[in-house]
Protein backbone atom coordinates (compact mmCIF):
# COMPACT_ATOMS: atom_id res chain seq x y z
CA UNK A 1 0.00 0.00 0.00
CA UNK A 2 2.90 2.38 0.70
CA UNK A 3 4.68 1.72 -2.49
CA UNK A 4 1.54 2.14 -4.43
CA UNK A 5 1.07 5.36 -2.82
CA UNK A 6 4.71 6.60 -3.77
CA UNK A 7 4.97 5.08 -7.11
CA UNK A 8 1.38 6.14 -8.34
CA UNK A 9 2.23 9.58 -6.91
CA UNK A 10 1.34 12.63 -9.28
CA UNK A 11 4.66 14.02 -11.21
CA UNK A 12 2.91 17.18 -12.83
CA UNK A 13 2.19 19.68 -9.99
CA UNK A 14 1.17 22.93 -9.88
CA UNK A 15 2.53 26.15 -9.28
CA UNK A 16 0.69 28.99 -7.47
CA UNK A 17 -1.34 30.18 -10.09
CA UNK A 18 -2.89 26.32 -10.87
CA UNK A 19 -0.78 26.20 -14.01
CA UNK A 20 1.12 22.55 -14.34
CA UNK A 21 4.03 22.07 -13.28
CA UNK A 22 6.17 20.23 -14.82
CA UNK A 23 8.92 19.25 -12.16
CA UNK A 24 11.47 16.27 -11.70
CA UNK A 25 10.36 14.48 -8.77
CA UNK A 26 14.50 13.03 -8.02
CA UNK A 27 16.27 15.74 -8.15
CA UNK A 28 17.43 19.81 -7.50
CA UNK A 29 19.66 22.02 -9.70
CA UNK A 30 23.04 20.62 -8.77
CA UNK A 31 24.36 24.11 -9.07
CA UNK A 32 21.91 25.92 -6.41
CA UNK A 33 20.50 22.52 -5.62
CA UNK A 34 17.14 24.85 -4.18
CA UNK A 35 15.28 24.41 -7.53
CA UNK A 36 14.31 22.05 -9.88
CA UNK A 37 16.42 21.67 -12.99
CA UNK A 38 14.85 22.59 -16.34
CA UNK A 39 13.58 19.60 -17.93
CA UNK A 40 15.20 17.80 -21.20
CA UNK A 41 12.06 18.77 -22.75
CA UNK A 42 12.11 22.72 -22.06
CA UNK A 43 15.94 23.13 -22.47
CA UNK A 44 15.07 21.40 -26.06
CA UNK A 45 12.42 23.52 -27.06
CA UNK A 46 14.56 26.52 -25.90
CA UNK A 47 17.68 25.46 -28.10
CA UNK A 48 15.34 24.46 -31.20
CA UNK A 49 13.55 27.93 -30.69
CA UNK A 50 17.31 28.81 -31.71
CA UNK A 51 18.21 29.83 -27.70
CA UNK A 52 21.30 28.71 -25.75
CA UNK A 53 22.08 24.98 -24.54
CA UNK A 54 20.99 24.89 -21.14
CA UNK A 55 23.63 22.39 -19.50
CA UNK A 56 21.69 19.29 -18.09
CA UNK A 57 20.69 19.74 -14.55
CA UNK A 58 20.80 23.05 -13.72
CA UNK A 59 17.11 24.96 -13.31
CA UNK A 60 16.45 28.27 -15.23
CA UNK A 61 17.77 30.77 -12.25
CA UNK A 62 21.11 29.61 -12.41
CA UNK A 63 21.23 29.14 -16.16
CA UNK A 64 19.88 32.98 -16.92
CA UNK A 65 22.89 33.62 -14.35
CA UNK A 66 25.67 32.02 -15.96
CA UNK A 67 27.79 34.16 -17.85
CA UNK A 68 28.36 32.39 -20.78
CA UNK A 69 24.88 31.09 -20.99
CA UNK A 70 23.76 35.44 -20.59
CA UNK A 71 24.88 36.14 -23.88
CA UNK A 72 23.44 33.80 -25.56
CA UNK A 73 19.77 34.36 -23.91
CA UNK A 74 20.24 37.88 -24.73
CA UNK A 75 21.72 37.25 -28.56
CA UNK A 76 18.34 35.09 -28.28
CA UNK A 77 15.82 37.51 -26.75
CA UNK A 78 16.89 40.07 -29.71
CA UNK A 79 16.47 37.21 -31.93
CA UNK A 80 12.72 36.76 -31.03
CA UNK A 81 11.53 40.17 -31.01
CA UNK A 82 11.50 43.40 -28.59
CA UNK A 83 8.52 41.68 -26.53
CA UNK A 84 10.74 39.31 -25.28
CA UNK A 85 13.79 41.34 -24.97
CA UNK A 86 12.06 42.96 -22.30
CA UNK A 87 10.98 40.08 -20.53
CA UNK A 88 14.23 38.64 -20.77
CA UNK A 89 16.27 41.44 -19.45
CA UNK A 90 13.39 41.14 -16.82
CA UNK A 91 14.23 37.85 -15.92
CA UNK A 92 17.54 38.43 -15.86
CA UNK A 93 17.42 41.60 -13.53
CA UNK A 94 14.42 39.82 -11.54
CA UNK A 95 14.78 36.08 -12.32
CA UNK A 96 12.35 34.96 -9.64
CA UNK A 97 9.24 36.36 -10.96
CA UNK A 98 9.52 36.21 -14.22
CA UNK A 99 11.55 32.65 -14.76
CA UNK A 100 8.25 31.13 -14.20
CA UNK A 101 6.22 32.88 -16.66
CA UNK A 102 8.45 32.20 -19.19
CA UNK A 103 8.91 28.22 -18.66
CA UNK A 104 5.11 28.50 -18.67
CA UNK A 105 5.13 29.62 -22.15
CA UNK A 106 7.05 27.19 -23.60
CA UNK A 107 4.95 24.47 -22.73
CA UNK A 108 2.12 26.39 -24.68
ZN1 LIG B 1 20.01 26.53 -9.72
Amino acid sequence: MWNEFFFSAPRLKRDSLGRPFEISTTSLCTRCGKEPPVTARAADKIHAMGGPSIPVGICMRCALADPSLREEFIRFAKHRGEEFVKRMRAAVARPLETIDDFVARLRD
